[in-house]
């Protein structure tokens, strides 16, 4: 890719994506806490940044609380200041299912468009489908992460976006049966 041509971006979750926080501890050693969390990391995170943060900017956007995600942030990311922005959940828009009578977060990427960055250009990684409902052509959805040692999911996931970055149109390109590689 030209240098000349700016990195698109790349949105990560946090939980069941990256890492996986429980109040009780796993029989496997926890990585770091938060408050009293323990919280897991996803095995290949660390070279899963290191890999996507070649050839795309990053930003977090979490529906947790906004000091629980810069306290993930911080353990995460060696440098943090390499972040386009971290988001919680005042980012996040709630919205209300009527058939469940639950109340969900959703993150809505008019707010990325606001700050500056044109859709075509940008990824968001998630676990919950239902927090990319107003723009599934921008997800990248993986299985959620419970704890698992033996996750494969962002040793694949990393060759696959590398391969989606030189796109100028990221979103025309159909990306939902991109994990059907392993099952
Ligand atoms: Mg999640």
């Amino acid at each position: 890719m030209s240098s000349s041509i700016k990195k698109p971006l790349l949105i990560l979750d946090l939980d069941e994506t990256l890492i996986h926080a429980v109040g009780m501890p796993l029989e496997c050693r926890h990585d770091f806490r938060v408050g009293h969390y323990y919280v897991y990391k996803r095995p290949h995170v660390d070279s899963f940044l290191a890999t996507v943060s070649t050839a795309f900017q990053l930003a977090v956007w979490s529906s947790s609380t906004p000091d629980y995600v810069a306290t993930v942030v911080t353990q995460l990311f060696k440098d943090d200041g390499q972040l386009q922005f971290c988001w919680g959940r005042d980012r996040c828009t709630p919205r209300y299912h009527p058939e469940w009578q639950s109340s969900y977060w959703i993150k809505d990427l008019k707010k990325v468009k606001r700050a500056g960055y044109d859709l075509d250009r940008v990824l968001i990684v998630d676990d919950t489908p239902r927090k990319l409902e107003r723009n599934y052509g921008n997800a990248v959805y993986v299985r959620p992460f419970a704890g698992d040692q033996d996750d494969e999911e962002l040793q694949y996931l990393a060759p696959y976006l590398l391969s989606l970055a030189a796109f100028p149109n990221m979103r025309r390109i159909e990306k939902r049966n991109w994990g059907l590689r392993s099952l």
